[in-house]
């Protein structure tokens, strides 16, 4: 039955009330784009459900009428994963935004979606419990969005990334029944393990409403170095020797020279511009293997031929030192209109190779990139700084990614190491999973959301034949 779009809206404000129910053109304006650049779609309504009840009885809603839902906590994906492409209704969750158990016994936190991540982290930390995943946008991200994009972050080396931290969800399915898998349990094989089904599936599948997340004792102190090196490779080799020594590091974050050169223009950090690539590393613990992991550290860099090394002294002097990974971002993207930062992965073996061919495709394209990331999980974020009014430099743009990601695949690596797949990514799936692969994921999509209105035209490039009201 096709529905009017008045009548929808009543019945949306019938379920969560008027005050919940947005559809100004200035509210659809600021809802048609997430924090991915060139990609927007506008939905005709952001609905801000408070209670589970709320987005099953919308889901319900939307099922019977074919209407597009897109999940969204904070915007901060990169992938174009809450773009509304088809319109539709974006599920605003930030109002989930509860702590609702801290478990000391069984190392647990319970929350809503809409918690911010850095909120968790402060949370927890007061208790001297530890939530390591860290994405670099986690003072404004949701833990709900990090869990649905299966988010990375600084610390992945030594802890793992989001979905090592997620034992139980509570969750509804498009057709709105209200569902819970996995729980307080570290060990749980009873059935499928949906929980990690659910992890990464982009909002693709169910919509999150409460989630169990392990925890860790805090470490009790913690160290930050940095070391610049003359050449790529040495980087690289400090990070695989450092490895190989049985010292895993908390952290291992690269950047380029022309990322250090951007940074220090933006930040004053007094960087020198005459290497070619420098390494932040942290290491956390009790105190006395911190101080022998950051002495064995510097010893092998100076080995294998850093140009420097310089050891933090205090916490502050660390954070400084960290300010200029921190500020990568914001500082490149001050260079042109459009920033497109992307997250082909290598296995760690492979950074230097990778860097270098990243260069070597820049220049064959004659596109600005500038590579940084996470050196110890082989995540490399080369970022474009480009134009998107300029077609024809957008062509060599997309001509060069896909190079890149041809070359990572080719080195044994993926197409996104932690940003998730989105509308950006989906024409590289098929080259990363292989048509049975999309198959089975497109079946799967089927069984949880048989008439696709769950976050049409992410991950997959072919949508179920789903039917849109407004339209
Ligand atoms: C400056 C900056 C730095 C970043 N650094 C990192 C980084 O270090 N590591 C990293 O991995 N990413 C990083 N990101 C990307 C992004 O912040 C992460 O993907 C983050 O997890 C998104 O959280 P969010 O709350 O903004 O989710 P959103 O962008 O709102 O949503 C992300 C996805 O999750 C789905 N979703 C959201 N909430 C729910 C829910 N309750 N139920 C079901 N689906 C849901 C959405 O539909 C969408 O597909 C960065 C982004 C920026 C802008």
């Amino acid at each position: 039955m096709v529905d009017t779009n008045s009548s929808i809206r009543s019945r949306l404000c019938a379920i969560v009330g008027e005050d919940s129910v947005r559809d100004s053109a200035n509210e659809r304006h600021a809802y048609s784009y997430d924090a991915t650049p060139i990609v927007t779609g506008a939905p005709d309504w952001i609905v801000f459900p408070q209670t589970t009840r709320q987005v099953s009885e919308v889901l319900r809603l939307a099922n019977e009428e074919r209407i597009p839902v897109i999940p969204r906590g904070s915007g901060t994906n990169l992938a174009g994963g809450t773009v509304a492409v088809a319109a539709g209704i974006v599920l605003n969750m930030t109002r989930f935004n509860r702590i609702v158990e801290i478990d000391e016994s069984n190392l647990t936190v319970t929350v809503g979606p809409g918690v911010i991540t850095a909120d968790l982290h402060r949370a927890v930390e007061a208790r001297g419990l530890f939530y390591p995943p860290d994405p670099g946008s986690m003072r404004i991200s949701t833990i709900g969005g990090n869990v649905a994009q299966g988010a990375g972050g600084m610390r992945g080396l030594k802890y793992g990334v989001t979905k090592d931290y997620v034992l139980g969800l509570e969750y509804v399915l498009p057709t709105g029944e209200i569902l819970r898998c996995g729980g307080k349990n570290y060990k749980d094989v009873a059935g499928y393990d949906l929980t990690r089904l659910l992890v990464g599936s982009e909002g693709t599948l169910a919509v999150i409403t409460e989630l169990t997340l392990k925890l860790l004792p805090l470490p009790e102190s913690k160290r930050t170095m940095v070391v610049y090196c003359k050449r790529m490779v040495d980087a690289a080799r400090i990070v695989e020797r450092t490895i190989a020594a049985k010292i895993i590091p908390a952290t291992m974050e690269f950047l380029d020279q022309s990322t250090m050169r951007v940074v220090d223009q933006f930040a004053h950090l007094g960087l020198p511009t005459d290497v070619a690539a420098m390494l932040l590393i942290e290491q956390d613990g009790v105190e006395q293997q911190v101080d022998r992991d950051i002495d064995r550290i510097a010893q092998i860099a100076r080995k294998v031929g850093a140009t420097d090394v310089q050891v933090a002294n205090t916490p502050e002097d660390g954070a400084r030192l960290m300010a200029a990974r921190r500020s990568a971002l914001a500082a490149l993207s001050r260079l042109r209109p459009t920033t497109i930062l992307e997250d082909a992965t290598v296995p760690r073996s492979e950074l230097a190779t990778m860097v270098s061919e990243i260069e070597r495709i820049a220049e064959k394209y004659q596109v600005q990139i500038c590579t940084f990331g996470h050196a110890g999980d082989g995540n490399l974020h080369p970022t474009c700084m480009t134009d998107e009014r300029d077609a024809e430099e957008l062509e060599r743009v997309d001509a060069a990614f896909a190079e890149i990601f041809e070359v990572a695949l080719r080195l044994g690596g993926t197409i996104t190491g932690e940003h998730g797949v989105g509308m950006a990514k989906a024409k590289f799936l098929p080259k990363r999973v292989g048509e049975d692969g999309i198959q089975l994921m497109m079946r799967l999509k089927q069984a949880f959301d048989p008439n696709g209105i769950l976050n049409p035209g992410k991950i997959f490039v072919r949508v179920p034949d789903w039917q849109h009201v407004a339209e």
